[in-house]
């Protein structure tokens, strides 16, 4: 955690909610960070900063400069904060208000495979955000991979030039502040568990099901990351073979065969349908074709739909989460929120399955608002 650079209290001690903080000279009021935690939060000013104040604050902090008694006023809940979503072909950022109000978005192109290019554009982006809503902010960024244990590099990211790269680090340096980076699923599922579909819920397993599928766990608004940073990545667990399958697994882009990703993406559902009736159709299409009575593609989708109940059981009986929420194009297929839980109770070691399945209610923004969630001070990473 950075401090303010100025900022040198010589007497500073926390009651409470309340930090007590005293300066050594009043020069310093030229650059005042005031931090909670590992909030940090900064006002450029000189004696008019009292001026600058959130409007409604709770964490009271004093500081004592030349005899002069300053309170400075600070209030999480109206804290500014800032998601980006670093994905292929764009870098979305969303300025979020204490209680999850939008107050900007805005997109820029991502820099095709260049690494230093893209870490510029996100401190253009952060820097253009607070400037326009005078107010500095924490930021959280959502990527398509994870940081390895190991030196804290990206690894699994389809965005390959972020491949190896100390992106955290980078950022900080860039925007002088501590950042966080989450898996860009666990981001769909702390947004979707904080103010979503899974909202109230203990325990919610996010799952995005696209070009490929990804997975994460939130519990009590938490994102849970575990010790490797792998918690909820079920996409290349083996599916359960059922006794319906006639066709050998596909061979799955990791090296193994019947990876639930390769059954259970969209090229996974286009892809048996074509193994099953010789037939190339985008899985949108399958859907459609299904939805007007299309036999063929009517089976398909069933097959698809019980597999990802098998898969989801599988999920179920280990973390027996409350909601199940499903993100992604092939979570816009209505009809899976009927058909899977029934198939899934065939398979949950369970009389009963209260498990709800439901769709994101943040749809392609939910990344970035979880992003933004993960400074969160009731959410955030678990380890
Ligand atoms: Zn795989």
């Amino acid at each position: 955690m950075s401090r303010g650079p100025c900022c040198k209290p010589v007497a500073c001690r926390k009651r409470d909610s309340e930090l007590l903080l005293r300066l050594d000279n009043e020069a310093q009021l030229n650059n005042l960070a005031v931090w909670r935690q590992d909030i940090l939060l900064s006002w450029s000013t000189t004696a008019a900063f009292a001026d600058q104040i959130p409007a409604s604050a709770d964490c009271v902090a004093s500081c004592v400069v030349d005899h002069f008694s300053f309170n400075i006023l600070l209030n999480n809940k109206s804290m500014l904060r800032i998601g980006i979503d670093l994905g292929g072909t764009k870098i979305e950022l969303l300025a979020l208000d204490g209680q999850g109000n939008e107050l900007l978005r805005r997109r820029r192109p991502t820099p095709q495979g260049e690494y230093q290019a893209t870490v510029a554009v996100i401190g253009e982006m952060v820097e253009a955000a607070e400037s326009e809503l005078a107010q500095r902010g924490s930021v959280g960024v959502g990527i398509p991979g994870s940081e390895s244990t190991v030196g804290q590099r990206i690894k699994n990211a389809n965005s390959t030039c972020l491949n190896g790269r100390n992106l955290r680090l980078d950022l900080e340096q860039r925007l002088q502040r501590s950042i966080r980076l989450a898996n860009d699923a666990n981001c769909m599922a702390l947004s979707e568990a904080v103010d979503g579909a899974g909202q109230g819920a203990e325990v919610v397993f996010g799952v995005i099901l696209g070009t490929g599928v990804g997975g994460g766990i939130v519990v009590r608004q938490r994102v849970l990351t575990g010790i490797n940073r792998i918690a909820g990545e079920w996409g290349h667990n083996p599916l359960p073979r059922g006794d319906e399958e006639i066709l050998p697994p596909a061979r799955c882009y990791c090296g193994r065969h019947g990876c639930v990703e390769s059954w259970l993406s969209g090229p996974g559902l286009s892809g048996d349908h074509w193994r099953h009736n010789g037939e190339t159709l985008p899985a949108t299409v399958i859907a459609e074709r299904a939805a007007a009575g299309d036999a063929s593609c009517d089976q398909s989708l069933r097959r698809y739909e019980r597999r990802l109940a098998k898969a989801l059981a599988g999920v179920i009986n280990i973390l027996d989460p409350q909601v199940i929420v499903l993100a992604g194009g092939l979570s816009n297929i209505a009809r899976l929120y009927q058909t899977v839980p029934r198939y899934w109770a065939d398979e949950v070691f369970s009389d009963v399955v209260h498990t709800r399945l439901r769709q994101s209610a943040h749809g392609d923004s939910s990344g970035v608002r979880g992003a933004a969630w993960l400074w969160n001070e009731d959410s955030g990473t678990k380890e």
